[in-house]
């Protein structure tokens, strides 16, 4: 069905199907950059990646094209599709222009040399030498936000940046509001001793070919499409879309704690769900996409978190697992589900438990948001940060690389980024509450191994718009409400205070 047919959308595309090649071609180069380039390659792909990215901004700063989509901004007669491709394609555009080439050359030369010195100073646990780079990119960052603009705090042009329209105020409130909640429900857990800080499978090897198989086993419970979509390896998992039907995903085998493997093959499943379950219509145009990180993260979340750490799925999935990894035969289901859950104060926010993973995030929320306001400089980040990990977790970083050295994303001028993590939690069970209502066998679904109905509520709900609908319109449209973290907060008392 061709859903756009408005003349001007319609030039508007003919001209961006260049646009959606390059960016067809960039997803493929970034794909095979971490996984079967050879390691000499790099150079010769990064000048080639930095080519067509500008080429990719010249074609979207087309005059021709920029004044249709302005011309089309307040055409009212348009159906929503063709609305989305005038929106995102008007906001591509917005920030393009607002952002001066020589600042975003500055920001890009000094993150790729960052990117460096901070791999160097973690390795070597020495702050000093990454003070100097983030300060400088902090100052960028702060130039950028004035460039971009914003009606309340700079922070909130860079939040834009990664889910679309979300306010730092908003984020204040939500963080504010589960803060005190997680940590309520933490203590308790730590004190009743339900879910164990540790398991011995976490010590226990496998064999990587096995692993493999049981990643193949659960993404064909899944019914992931292996004519559209691949698993394979690399050292951090990612999904990477080409298109809505080429569609690809990677797990790492690290050769011990199987659920690490297992449960990140699942996390990326759901990020590739969401695109490969894009209405087709929408092929080679702007809105053949995920709208903004926070929806996809909740994606993912709900696949591995809701699903994937849920009692009734280990208890179902537990003969596959056993199939595939005997040793694990030894452990009972609830034992495996026990594992699959340990709950402990950690200082690395990739492998913090479902439970304290926010508290991570809320922690450099606070610190992004005075150094982009100027409160603090980069010199005072390591102990503020030891300080409120101190306050939310109960425990002191001894080394940089535990504490403020630890995430590549400052380094790379990613600011604004993380918060993006914990709205994709909260909406993810959120999205629970509503599909356990307008689904009611759920549990049985899952029980049962059948995720149809799941996929085609979540194809209903989100997935088919792609990117028409901006984050907050699509969840009012869907769910009849806006973003709420009490969900958050009733999800993990259910299932953490066992009384
Ligand atoms: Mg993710």
């Amino acid at each position: 069905m061709n859903v756009f047919n408005d003349e001007i959308v319609k030039r508007i595309l003919e001209k961006t199907r260049t646009i959606w090649a390059v960016t067809h071609a960039l997803s493929l180069l970034s794909w095979d950059s971490e996984t079967y380039m050879p390691p000499k390659g790099v150079e010769e792909r990064s000048v080639a990646v930095g080519e067509l990215t500008v080429l990719r901004q010249k074609l979207l700063l087309d005059d021709e094209l920029v004044k249709l989509v302005e011309k089309s901004v307040d055409k009212k007669d348009l159906n929503d599709y063709e609305k989305g491709v005038v929106r995102v394609l008007n906001r591509h555009i917005r920030i393009a222009k607002a952002l001066p080439p020589e600042l975003v050359k500055e920001l890009s030369k000094t993150s790729q040399e960052a990117r460096v010195v901070w791999r160097e100073a973690k390795k070597k646990d020495d702050f000093n030498k990454f003070k100097p780079y983030l300060n400088k990119i902090v100052e960028l960052t702060k130039e950028k936000a004035e460039y971009l603009g914003y009606d309340d705090h700079p922070y909130d042009a860079l939040l834009d940046l990664y889910e679309e329209g979300l306010l730092t105020r908003e984020v204040d409130r939500m963080f504010g509001a589960i803060e005190p909640g997680i940590r309520k429900v933490f203590n308790r857990v730590m004190e009743d001793g339900d879910y164990p800080s540790t398991h011995p499978l976490e010590g226990e090897k496998y064999d990587e070919e096995k692993m493999k198989q049981l990643n193949i086993d659960v993404l064909n419970i899944f019914g992931y499409p292996f004519d559209k979509a691949r698993l394979d390896i690399s050292a951090h998992p990612f999904t990477n879309n080409m298109g809505i039907e080429d569609v690809r995903i990677t797990t790492r085998y690290e050769g011990f704690d199987f659920k690490r493997s297992l449960l990140g093959t699942i996390h990326e499943f759901g990020h590739a769900l969401y695109e490969l379950q894009i209405d087709p219509a929408l092929k080679f145009t702007p809105l053949a996409g995920g709208v903004s990180l926070g929806i996809h993260e909740s994606q993912s979340r709900f696949w591995e978190n809701i699903i994937g750490r849920s009692r009734v799925f280990v208890e179902s999935f537990y003969e596959k697992i056993i199939s595939r990894l005997d040793y694990v035969k030894k452990y009972s289901p609830e034992e495996v589900f026990k594992y699959f859950n340990t709950v402990k104060p950690s200082f690395i926010r990739v492998e913090a438990d479902e439970l304290t993973y926010n508290l991570h995030i809320i922690l450099r929320f606070k610190l992004e948001k005075l150094l982009v306001s100027g409160e603090i400089k980069a010199e005072d980040t390591p102990e503020l940060w030891n300080q409120e990990m101190e306050k939310l977790l109960g425990i002191r970083p001894r080394k940089y690389s535990e504490g403020v050295l630890q995430d590549i994303h400052w380094s790379l001028a990613a600011i604004g980024y993380f918060p993006t993590y914990s709205i994709g939690t909260l909406l993810s069970a959120q999205i629970l509450h509503h599909i356990s209502r307008d689904i009611p066998a759920f549990n049985e679904n899952v029980s049962r191994l059948e995720f149809d109905d799941i996929k085609r509520y979540l194809y209903e709900k989100i997935h088919r718009w792609g990117s028409t609908y901006d984050p907050k319109t699509l969840l009012k449209m869907s769910f009849g409400e806006e973003m709420n973290p009490e969900y958050f907060l009733k999800y993990i008392k259910e299932k953490y205070i066992v009384s």
